[in-house]
């Protein structure tokens, strides 16, 4: 029997989508050798302040975005929810529908490993999946307190190979290109009329301005 490949989700609001989620996550298919990424658009973040374009402009937006790029896919289980997208969730039941064996990872930047401990039952996350971490220039490599580090050091590796070889369970901080592209800088210059040429797929680009999004 074939070994399965690991399989990665990389979740966020993505309102809108941009090259700093993009341009990473691509060089972290590279280095570690991913085939396939699954995005997964968010519903309710439970931590944020609620979107300003609407989940189907969100996932229209995603879509548009992906739709040369074969390495990704769009997964829509949460915007289909009415109910708050708690990350430890989802990769519950995603667990559940792969089994025990499947390699499985979530991908996310490292703002968010940073902000970590303050997910929803964050601590369930190493049991479920790997967690991949992308460079996000502006925040620290090192957790908040020592006992988030000591958390974090408990499951960090270096080793590709596990990732592979294990269902779940390490941390691993990729050395991928850092980016200084958020989507709050996009909206705000949206508003403020300034360009966004390079900091969101073209395709994105006229769909927010033929839709007169962010304004
Ligand atoms: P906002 O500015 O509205 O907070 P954002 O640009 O941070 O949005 P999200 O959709 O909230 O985008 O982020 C989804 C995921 O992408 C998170 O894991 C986040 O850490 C990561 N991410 C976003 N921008 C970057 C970037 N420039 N470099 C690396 N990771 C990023």
């Amino acid at each position: 029997m074939t070994k399965p490949t690991l399989r990665a989700i990389y979740g966020g609001t993505f309102d809108p989508i941009h090259y700093g989620h993009l341009k990473p996550v691509e060089a972290l298919a590279q280095r570690i050798g991913l085939s396939r990424i699954i995005i997964m658009p968010n519903n309710v973040p439970p931590h944020r302040p609620q979107p300003q374009a609407t989940s189907e402009q969100r996932k229209t937006m995603v879509a548009l975005a992906i739709a040369e790029r074969p390495l990704f896919e769009l997964d829509e289980r949460e915007l289909r929810r009415s109910t708050p997208s708690w990350t430890a969730e989802t990769l519950d039941e995603v667990r559940h529908e792969l089994g025990p064996v499947q390699p499985l990872a979530f991908i996310i930047g490292q703002d968010s490993l940073l902000s970590l401990a303050q997910w929803h039952s964050y601590e369930t996350l190493p049991a479920l999946c790997h967690i991949l971490v992308t460079r996000r220039p502006g925040y620290a490599l090192k957790m908040k307190t020592p006992q988030e580090q000591a958390w974090l050091e408990r499951y960090l590796t270096d080793d590709i190979r596990e990732l592979h070889n294990r269902p779940a369970g390490r941390i691993f901080i990729a050395d991928t290109p850092e980016l200084d592209i958020s989507a709050t800088d996009i909206r705000k210059r949206l508003t403020q009329h300034q360009s966004c040429d390079g900091l969101v797929p073209a395709a994105v680009l006229e769909y927010i301005q033929h839709n007169g999004l962010y304004r």
